[in-house]
């Protein structure tokens, strides 16, 4: 057992007593831990000789603790504090400006646990409300978390696309470059990306790294040079910066874009080509003379095979299928049509019907489904059952007031750890669709998950199993459930998987996806919006699906609305 490991421990005592409002205690735990760390000998030596009571700020009932670690590697103090409070909530001390007091405060009034919860909180105004906050403290909570997210390692999706975005626009608007993109994994649409990566094609490089820097959004230069370049921005995500000649800049996108495996690959194959293959181009090897590295196609096409879309290049069977002439159409976002997961007000969904069947025509598509929780889920103001009736009605009439397009009244229904669904079918049967969620009962073993899930999948009414796995990226694994079985069971008994496009999910991954495409499981797509803006989501949705290798046939909502009807049986 390290000191740091024995420290880490008592911090987090400290930090769960703070969030409990104890007094006193957690200065001493830390203290205690803050010594710890610094001892520049091995804690299990001071417990061998019996010492450990020399150490500063380590007491009597310290000194027990700390035997108690070394010896079972646990701490029972610290299990019963954990089981007290969410241990979500020791992840929102770590956002400046918000003490314990406060976590406590946002945990007791409006139920938050965790790092999201309290993002979606400022995100949808509802912290102003409480007494001594108001609109500024929701920046300052917005802006912490930022900072955090930016700490903690890799970025999600959804945030990292819009930060690699607004780069290539300002260097495009300042600079007007024209050969410029992101590359790596952020090219390729991975859920979690480590840094930013852009690339440009200029024969002025000096000029490319001034532009770079002088964006007004950048805190900080990390390192300038003559072609390579990083800085960081307010927000403290890290971008870095390559400039390449413009004659080799498709080689250069090609391999900066990766995956690294992929690369090997293509690597191996131009060996056995006789070729050579490098951020510069592809040369003959004997030769040196090169052919190509203008342009990707070019790249691609000097190794025999077919531009391939960055989403695929994980060297998952993408340069087979590429030599063969059978590489997937993938689905584009143009190709969708509607969207099967929205929240309203009706349940914890930050806009009206109204607002959301006005912004679905906006958007070109031909119908929205409305999926407001069901009755039980009460953190989420789930609909009681005598009000959906009404609710089923209001949304009928909206959905004829609205022209050009047919809002769908569905809800998202609870699955109980039992597998059968939170509304009676008299009920479900009204419903022009039903999306069924698991969002308790998580720690339930992997058969009995399973078991629970097929069983509501058993339930004709249930149109669409939403977020399948349940997991949260960087926050909550997936659930133990066994994949393969729910993909078998959604073939046989035609019920829609859900990819959810939410950036914290993306579930199905992309791999669960190609198994679904390949055991002819259809698809749906959804945002779960609970908010206009988060419609537009639906890019990440689709970006995970192009992953996954799905193409337009194997998706829901690519289909038109007389398609969607007659598949709904409405
Ligand atoms: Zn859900
Ligand atoms: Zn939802």
């Amino acid at each position: 057992m390290s000191n740091e490991k024995v420290a880490r421990v008592l911090y987090e005592i400290a930090d769960l007593l703070e969030i409990k409002g104890v007094e006193f205690k957690p200065v001493a735990y830390r203290r205690a831990a803050r010594n710890i760390e610094e001892l520049d000998k091995d804690i299990e030596e001071y417990l061998k000789e019996g010492r450990l009571r020399e150490i500063p700020g380590v007491g009597e009932a310290i000194a027990k603790k700390i035997s108690e670690i070394i010896e079972s590697g646990e701490l029972n103090y610290l299990k019963e504090l954990r089981e007290e409070l969410p241990a979500g909530l020791l992840q929102l001390i770590e956002v400046p400006e918000i003490g314990p007091r406060t976590v406590m405060r946002l945990y007791k009034e409006l139920k938050i646990t965790n790092l999201h919860e309290l993002k979606r909180a400022a995100e949808e105004h509802r912290i102003r409300r409480l007494k001594g906050f108001g609109d500024r403290s929701e920046e300052i909570i917005l802006k912490g978390i930022s900072l955090l997210e930016h700490r903690t390692g890799r970025m999600l999706l959804g945030y990292a696309y819009f930060y690699g975005k607004a780069i290539v626009d300002y260097m495009i608007a300042a600079g007007g470059y024209s050969l410029i993109s992101t590359a790596g994994s952020l090219r390729r649409m991975k859920e979690t990306i480590g840094d930013i990566d852009i690339l440009v094609g200029s024969d002025e490089p000096e000029k490319v790294m001034r532009v770079f820097v002088e964006n007004p959004r950048v805190s900080e230069v990390i390192a300038k040079g003559d072609t390579k370049s990083s800085v960081r921005l307010e927000e403290g995500v890290q971008v870095d910066i390559r400039v390449v000649s413009t004659d080799s800049y498709g080689a250069a996108l090609q391999y900066f874009t990766g995956s690294k495996e992929h690369n090997i690959s293509l690597r191996s194959l131009a060996i056995e080509k006789g070729l050579k293959i490098n951020e510069y181009g592809v040369f003959k090897k004997d030769a040196n003379e090169r052919i190509a590295g203008r342009t990707e196609e070019e790249v691609y096409a000097a190794l025999g095979l077919e531009m391939m879309p960055p989403e695929i290049r994980e060297n998952r069977g993408e340069i087979k299928a590429s030599i063969e002439h059978r590489l997937p159409t993938l689905v584009e976002l143009g190709d969708i049509k509607g969207d099967f997961h929205v929240h309203s007000t009706m349940s914890d969904g930050g806009a009206t019907v109204e607002e959301i069947a006005q912004d679905a025509v906006k958007r070109g598509y031909e119908y929205i489904g409305i999926t407001d929780h069901s009755e039980s889920l009460k953190v989420a103001r789930g609909v009681a059952k005598e009000d959906l009736k009404r609710n089923i009605e209001k949304v009928r009439e909206i959905s004829e007031k609205t022209g050009g397009i047919r809002v769908l009244m569905g809800a998202e229904v609870e699955i109980r750890n039992d597998g059968i669904l939170d509304y009676p079918d008299s009920i479900l049967k009204d419903l022009d669709f039903t999306v069924g969620a698991v969002h308790s009962g998580f720690k339930m073993s992997e058969k009995d998950m399973t078991e629970r899930i097929v069983t509501a999948m058993s339930n004709d009414y249930l149109t669409i199993l939403a977020h399948p796995t349940g997991r949260v990226l960087e926050q909550r694994e997936p659930h133990q459930v066994d994949v393969d079985t729910i993909i078998d069971t959604a073939s046989e008994k035609g019920v829609f998987l859900e990819l959810n496009a939410l950036p914290e999910r993306l579930d199905l991954n992309d791999l669960n996806c190609r198994k679904a495409k390949e055991k002819g499981v259809t698809i749906a797509i959804g945002t779960d919006a609970h908010s206009l803006a988060q419609l537009n989501y639906m890019m990440f949705g689709v970006a995970t699906g192009r992953r996954g290798w799905l193409e337009k046939s194997s998706i829901l909502n690519t289909r038109s609305l007389k398609e969607v009807e007659r598949s709904l049986g409405i």
